[in-house]
């Protein structure tokens, strides 16, 4: 991160919204706990803040180079976003892939990642492939760094990997794998081997771990080497000394404040800030209901680092999934966030009726379909959305990212009518009371005849196999994405499997 002159400074304090700046004002107003000359209530070499993968990993490192070192966390517990996750690791040119005869060039990787982060300056013949000096330096360093950061993992002991197989048990296929400029299309997604095996619990085919194992891991090397993590640390201010040099912190505990030396450095590894508003409406390019991240990521490092005058960038991107309405209403933390739609007779159509994307697209990138802007109607058609399924989805994908369970209550976020006129007419009465929560978002008038055609033509698509609107199906990243996270094989007449013609007899169920 770079200087910023004083006036950016206080323009960034601006634009972060004055909430989100009070505590680091009240911090220094008041009590002056960020005075440097102040004692220390305790003094380590190394200040790592956050219990997530980053930071965990990050104090075992320093830990390894020689510093005494403290984890504070902000929540009750410890492991953050990451324990949440999925668990998977993107290493370019890993241990595991050269082991298995596979070397993944630095030009191929370099290639390959500004193709797909910064397609629109790419240019195979350009310097850089296209990119700045400052993108591509970081794009370097994570092919040099990734590989041999994992590698150190397994020689402490911490952690061992093993690559992350799909349904078939074949290592996990990348997103983009139909790109010319992907040479390496499988390989690169590894994950933990968890220390054990639980019954009844989901891992990837072949015992692979998630986020959870990957912590308890973490956790487990970290008080093998004796580093305390204190929960309940929020670390809310600096300790900055005369030569700007950030030599300590403050952190709120429920006994009060803590002032934490650092004789040789602190390093955040506190997350996004999902779970604060201000930051979400000023930053993300279309206003959002929340994810599924750890609550207690709330942006406090980049609160702190603008504070400091540090520039930041990137902060629009996000890895997308949709959430359900009525859950995220209730919560930013959402529980439940929609990978792919589920099933094969199901479909997602926008307040017109009609599709907008292939449902099997891959996270990340099919949720950017809902940014999509209409100049003319001044409006985002697609932003919320309805999801469409029958009762063929329930019987065999129940239970799946919002997928009622058969034999169960309606969860209340499912909207179900006898047909697709009296769905339409229950989605449009349910809008109504989530108005204020959707820029009172209504349907088109044309939707319920809208809806009847594109699921009419979905089923024709299902019944040839192609899917001439979207190509849902057809590349192997909709086949990974669709059977990830165990989702079964069932049996499917139909030339593409990842498309059934929906019933034509109701139930019909929307989310
Ligand atoms: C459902 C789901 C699945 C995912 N699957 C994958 C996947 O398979 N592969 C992948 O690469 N990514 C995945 N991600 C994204 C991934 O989980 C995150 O990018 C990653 O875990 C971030 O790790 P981190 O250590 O930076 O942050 P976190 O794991 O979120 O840890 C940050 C920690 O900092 C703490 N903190 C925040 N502020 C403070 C403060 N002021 N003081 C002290 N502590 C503070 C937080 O409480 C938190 O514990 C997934 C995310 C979700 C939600």
């Amino acid at each position: 991160m770079s200087k910023q002159p004083e006036a950016q400074r206080r323009a960034f304090l601006k634009g972060a919204g004055a909430a989100a700046t009070l505590p680091l004002l009240g911090a220094t107003a008041g009590a002056q706990a960020n005075a440097p000359q102040q004692p220390w209530d305790r003094e380590v070499d190394v200040v790592v803040v956050g219990s997530g993968a980053a930071g965990l990993s990050a104090a075992l490192f320093a830990h390894e180079a020689g510093a005494n070192v403290v984890v504070l966390e902000k929540g009750p517990t410890v492991g953050g976003t990451t324990a949440r996750s999925g668990g998977v690791h993107f290493i370019p040119n890993n241990h595991l892939l050269r082991a298995s005869g596979t070397t993944e060039s630095k030009e191929d990787f370099l290639r390959f990642i500004v193709r797909i982060t910064y397609p629109a300056s790419y240019h195979p013949d350009a310097p850089r492939f296209g990119a700045t000096e400052a993108e591509y330096a970081l794009l370097e360093t994570f092919y040099d760094e990734a590989a041999p950061a994992i590698e150190a993992l397994e020689q402490m002991g911490a952690v061992t990997y093993m690559p992350m197989l799909d349904h078939n048990h074949e290592p996990f296929n990348d997103n983009f794998v139909e790109l010319p400029e992907n040479r390496c299309p499988r390989g690169r997604s590894i994950v933990c081997v968890p220390e054990s095996i639980e019954e009844g619990r989901f891992y990837y085919n072949g015992g692979g771990g998630l986020g959870v194992d990957l912590i308890h891991l973490l956790r487990k090397a970290t008080a093998a080497r004796r580093i305390p993590i204190l929960t309940r640390h929020a670390v809310e201010d600096l300790v900055v000394n005369g030569d700007d040099e950030v030599i300590g912190v403050v952190a709120t505990t429920r006994k009060g404040t803590v002032r934490v030396g650092a004789r040789r450095g602190v390093i955040f590894g506190s997350g996004g800030y999902l779970h604060n508003p201000a930051f979400r409406r000023t930053y993300m390019r279309t206003p959002t209901y929340g994810g599924c991240g750890i609550p207690t990521n709330q942006g406090d490092f980049l609160r702190l680092a603008g504070g400091l005058g540090a520039s930041t960038g990137n902060l629009d991107q996000g890895w997308w999934m949709e959430v359900l309405l009525e859950e995220a209403i209730q919560s930013s933390d959402a529980p439940t966030g929609v990978w792919v739609v589920p099933g094969d007779s199901s479909l997602m159509v926008n307040r017109y009726g009609k599709r907008f994307c292939n449902e099997k697209n891959q996270p990340g990138g099919r949720p950017q379909t809902h940014f999509v802007w209409d100049p003319v109607a001044v409006e985002f058609p697609n932003r919320v959305s309805m999801m469409i399924w029958d009762k063929r989805a329930v019987e065999l994908f129940g239970g799946i990212y919002g997928i009622q369970k058969a034999g169960e209550p309606l969860p209340k976020h499912v909207i179900s009518g006898t047909t697709l006129a009296e769905l339409a007419d229950n989605i449009a009465s349910r809008l109504t009371t989530v108005a204020q929560h959707t820029g009172d978002m209504t349907l088109d008038p044309n939707f319920t005849t809208n809806l009847q055609s594109s699921v009419e033509q979905f089923n024709q698509f299902a019944r040839s196999g192609k899917d001439e609107q979207f190509r849902r199906g057809e590349a192997q990243g909709d086949i990974g994405w669709h059977y990830y996270g165990g989702v079964p094989k069932v049996d499917n007449p139909y030339p593409n499997e990842l498309m059934h013609p929906l019933s034509d007899q109701g139930p019909y169920f929307a989310a």
